[in-house]
């Protein structure tokens, strides 16, 4: 198989993007990001804190309110689509860096991530132009009309798992309605935020619009979200940091939308097409090394089928080719982090000491001497689990399914739900009527049917109960950054009557 080099050899050193210039953090203070294959450092990033951050907001409020409300909506969406370009023809070096900084397989941020990025930017360039009021039929001689307005600054704090995916699908809507942002990368994917700035330049964004403060969460992040100079707080990451920010938000009232984790039940029916959906499981759990907040990690199968379905999910994940991932070949890459690879192996003790059954996996593979420091974990599964077990119900966020057997539907779709999350859900049948039913029955903000892990820019995304709130993608993510406000005028042309003449 073919290889693709690493995206450099020594350390790439990143600024602050503040108010259009790149910039030292105020306490001169960096970090550095590894490449989680290999262990070396990749880049060394300026480390902003709530210095910089106060820098950001102020120079994005005076962004908002100078030169960027005056900037036409037509303008805006030309801006965008720019950048959607720039993107397609930069893919091969971001998909490199992308990998570099993150792990996942450069087929993945190929033909996946980058893709779906600029997708994401062409969409909502469209959008600009079709943000719309509406006329309502108050009675009277009375007009009464809506403007849809963006909310302001805001702030938007992204996980590791997807760093250009989870930027675009922040910075887009917010951008094509009008506002203005801070953006606070994760600390463990840094690097394409950077370029992603450099890019947002070159397609004339005018400086402040987009203002992007690498650092820690506690210090950057934290900032951020209890920043009173922001008017909104867009988050992805883990539920108990989702919390932090929600109350950081509360003590401003500042808006808030959440896409928090998930435990996502995929539940495999005695009548499905037993080789779809053992595809559709590794799918659900193994894409992107399973860090991914919609993974289908309780895998649920019907008692008829479940030694069969066993068999040959076993089989096919024996096939998963684990290793470098600038390999055209490989299927999974490292884990982001050495905290990632712990926590995981953790779970995975936890789960055998709860009475799981280790199926495959359940450690670290053994690797050429090359990544031997990288963060590697086998594709795991994990059978004779109960719903109530830890493994079961808590995220592990890597590549571990369990597998809990079911057998009728009301028993089913109880412990399907018997989850604090609701992120997404995904059913393997070829009965059509109990497919729809249970889209009805799931309290999830998504549901794949025969499917998993569908995306498109123009469908909404995002969490019922802990998964949070708000819907990211589709026309549903406008409503989060723009303001409606009624106008009311009167047509008559007299005095208000009520206290006499
Ligand atoms: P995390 O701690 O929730 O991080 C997400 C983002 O929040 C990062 O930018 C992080 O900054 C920032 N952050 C951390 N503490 C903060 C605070 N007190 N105030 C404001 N921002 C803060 O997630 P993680 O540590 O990367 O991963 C831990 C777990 O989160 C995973 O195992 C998984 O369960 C979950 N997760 C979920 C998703 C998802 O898409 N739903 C994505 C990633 C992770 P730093 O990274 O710089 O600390
Ligand atoms: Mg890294």
């Amino acid at each position: 198989m073919s290889s693709v080099q690493p995206a450099e050899t020594s350390p790439r050193k990143y600024q602050l993007m503040i108010d259009g210039k790149w910039v030292d953090a105020e306490s001169g203070k960096t970090f550095t990001t590894p490449n989680p294959a290999t262990g070396e450092i990749l880049a060394e990033v300026a480390e902003g804190d709530q210095a910089d951050i106060d820098k950001a907001v102020a120079a994005a409020r005076k962004a908002f309110e100078g030169k960027w409300s005056k900037v036409s909506a037509r303008d805006r969406g030309r801006m965008l689509y720019k950048l959607s370009q720039l993107i397609e023809e930069r893919t091969p070096e971001l998909a490199a860096l992308e990998t570099s900084d993150n792990g996942k397989p450069i087929k993945e941020s190929t033909y996946v991530d980058l893709p779906q990025v600029a997708e994401n930017f062409e969409y909502f360039a469209g959008w600009a132009t079709k943000i719309e009021g509406e006329t309502i039929p108050v009675p009277g001689q009375m007009f009464n009309y809506t403007l849809r307005e963006p909310v302001g600054v805001c702030g938007q704090i992204i996980p590791w798992n997807f760093p250009l995916l989870m930027a675009a699908w922040k910075l887009a809507p917010a951008l094509a309605a009008g506002n203005t942002i801070v953006l606070k990368p994760a600390e463990q994917t840094p690097v394409n935020a950077m370029e992603l700035g450099k890019l947002i330049q070159e397609a004339g964004f005018p400086d402040g619009v987009v203002n992007i403060v690498p650092g820690y969460g506690e210090t950057a992040g934290a900032a951020l979200a209890a920043h009173p100079g922001i008017d909104k707080v867009a988050f992805t990451g883990s539920t108990e940091v989702g919390k932090l920010v929600a109350k950081a938000a509360a003590e401003n009232l500042t808006k808030v939308s959440l896409e928090l984790g998930g435990k996502a039940p995929n539940i495999v029916f005695a009548d499905a097409d037993i080789e779809q959906a053992v595809s559709g499981a590794m799918m659900g759990i193994f894409f992107n090394q399973g860090q991914v907040c919609c993974a289908g990690s309780r895998l649920f199968v019907e008692e008829g089928v479940k030694d069969q379905f066993l068999e040959r999910l076993q089989a096919k994940s024996a096939n998963i080719v684990v290793g470098d991932p600038m390999d055209q070949g490989t299927h999974m890459g490292p884990q982001v982090s050495a905290e990632q690879l712990s926590r995981i192996q953790g779970y995975c003790d936890v789960a055998q000491e709860e009475g799981a059954t280790v199926l495959a996996g359940g450690k670290s593979p053994e690797l050429a001497a090359a990544f031997q420091k990288g963060y590697f974990f086998q594709p795991t599964i994990f059978s004779d689990v109960k719903n109530q077990m830890r493994i079961a119900q808590e995220e592990v966020f890597g590549p571990v399914v369990s597998v809990i057997s079911f057998k009728d539907e009301d028993d089913l779709i109880k412990q399907a739900n018997d989850t604090i999350y609701g992120l997404s859900a995904g059913i393997w049948t070829s009965n059509i009527t109990r497919a729809h039913r249970f889209a009805k029955a799931i309290h999830a903000g998504v549901i794949w049917i025969n499917t998993y892990n569908m995306f498109n820019a123009a469908s909404p995304f995002g969490g019922y109960k802990q998964s949070g709130y708000g819907r990211e993608m589709g026309k549903h993510a406008l409503d989060m950054y723009t303001h409606v406000k009624s106008v009311w005028v009167d047509l008559s042309g007299k005095p208000i009557g009520w206290f006499g003449k």
